[in-house]
C-alpha cells in the first residue's frame, strides 16, 4: 500500500522491537529464563478489553527498566528503526524522554548520544527511512518536581539540534496540573529557538491546547479535545496548527469514545490540519498501516483523504524545505 509513509508521533519506549527487548531484559536480569516471549509480550502490550489508564502506563515499566544503559538505548533505537523500514516508512520522528533513562547514572546528554548512535547506525543500514529524534520533557502532575530536569532536556536538545535531534515535546500525565505551570520550560524553549510540539488536549481539556499554542507549540500532540471548545477549535483551524492524532491509542486511554466518534473526523471535515500516527506501536499493537485501515474502514476516510494527511505530516515535519521536497517526491 502506498499510503502511510510518515509518522510524526511515535514514542520509542512504546514501540520497541519485542525480540530485542526480550534479549536485553534477559541479559539485564529484568526477567529470567522461565519467561516466555508470550508472557513478555503481554506485559508490554495494552490489554484489549477496556484497560484503565494505569494498566496502559504499566506497559512502560519494562521498556524503561531495560533502557538504562548506552547499549540498550542504542539497540532499541536501531531495532525500532529497522522495523519502521520494514513497514515501508519514508520518514519518522521518534520521541523519548531522556530524564527517565538516568536510573543507572547516565546524564541526559549521554542518553541522547546513545539513542543517536543507534539511529545513525540504522540510517546507514536502512537509508530508505529517514528518522529524527524529539526529546520529551515530562509532566508527573506537578511541574515543580522535575522542572530542572525539563530545563536540562531543553538545553540538551539544543546541544544536539541539527545532529539528529529536531525538537522538544512535553509528554506524561496530562491534566493533573495546569498546562501554564510549564511556561518557564517553554520560555526557555523559545529563548533557545528549539522547535517544539506539546501533548495537549489528549486527556486534558481544550483550554490546554490554547495554552500550548500560546506557549509557542509548533504542533500539538493529539489535541482531539479541542473540539470541546468552538473558540479553541476555530483558532486551531485558523492557525492551521498541525494535530498529531493517534486513534487507537486515544481510544485505549479513554480520551476518545470510539473510532466512529473520534474527533479526527470532525476536525478533518472542518478543515483542521490533522495527521494520523501510531503513538506506541508495540504497546498499542498497531502500525501506521493498521491505523490508516481504521480510518478507511471505520471512519469514512478515502485514499485521497489519507494522501492529504500524509501531505499534512510532511508539511509539519521538523525538516528543512529541501528535505520536505525530497519526501514529497518519494510519495
Ligand atoms: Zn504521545
Amino acid at each position: 500500500m502506498n499510503l502511510g509513509k510518515v509518522e510524526l508521533h511515535l514514542h520509542l519506549d512504546g514501540t520497541l522491537d519485542l525480540e530485542t527487548a526480550f534479549r536485553l531484559a534477559l541479559e539485564r536480569n529484568i526477567i529470567d529464563e522461565t519467561w516466555t516471549m508470550e508472557q513478555f509480550k503481554q506485559k508490554m502490550t495494552v490489554p484489549s478489553d477496556n484497560p484503565s489508564l494505569e494498566e496502559c502506563l504499566k506497559c512502560f515499566d519494562f521498556p524503561i527498566a531495560i533502557m538504562q544503559d548506552k547499549e540498550a538505548l542504542s539497540e532499541c533505537a536501531y531495532s525500532t528503526i529497522r522495523n519502521l523500514n520494514d513497514l515501508g516508512l519514508i520518514y519518522a520522528e521518534i520521541r523519548f524522554a531522556p530524564q527517565v533513562h538516568m536510573q543507572k547514572g547516565l546524564t541526559q546528554d549521554e542518553v541522547i548520544e546513545a539513542v543517536l548512535e543507534g539511529r545513525n547506525r540504522a540510517m546507514k543500514d536502512f537509508p530508505e527511512v529517514k528518522t529524527n529524534i524529539i526529546c520529551c520533557c515530562m509532566t508527573y502532575g506537578n511541574a515543580k518536581i522535575n522542572e530542572e530536569a525539563n530545563m536540562e532536556t531543553v538545553r540538551a536538545a539544543k546541544r544536539f539540534l541539527g545532529k539528529g535531534v529536531v525538537a522538544v515535546d512535553l509528554a506524561g500525565a496530562e491534566g493533573l496540573c495546569p498546562m501554564l505551570d510549564f511556561k518557564p520550560v517553554f520560555d526557555l524553549v523559545k529563548e533557545l529557538g528549539v522547535p517544539c510540539t506539546i501533548h495537549a488536549g489528549e486527556a486534558g481539556p481544550a483550554s490546554f491546547v490554547k495554552d500550548a499554542m500560546d506557549m509557542g507549540a509548533w504542533r500539538i500532540g493529539h489535541g482531539g479535545h479541542c473540539t470541546q471548545d468552538p473558540e479553541v477549535m476555530r483558532e486551531v483551524i485558523e492557525k492551521q496548527m498541525t494535530l498529531e492524532l493517534c486513534p487507537t491509542s486515544n481510544i485505549q486511554c479513554h480520551c476518545q469514545p470510539s473510532y466512529e466518534e473520534h474527533a479526527i473526523i470532525e476536525l478533518y471535515k472542518a478543515g483542521a490540519k490533522v495527521t494520523v500516527n501510531s503513538d506506541n506501536m508495540t504497546l498499542s499493537g498497531v502500525t501506521t498501516h493498521s491505523e490508516i485501515e481504521k480510518l478507511i474502514t471505520r471512519m469514512g476516510f478515502t485514499e485521497a483523504d489519507i494522501r492529504k494527511l500524509t501531505e499534512n505530516a510532511i508539511d509539519a515535519a521538523f525538516l528543512s524545505e529541501e528535505e520536505k521536497a525530497e519526501l514529497r517526491a518519494k510519495l
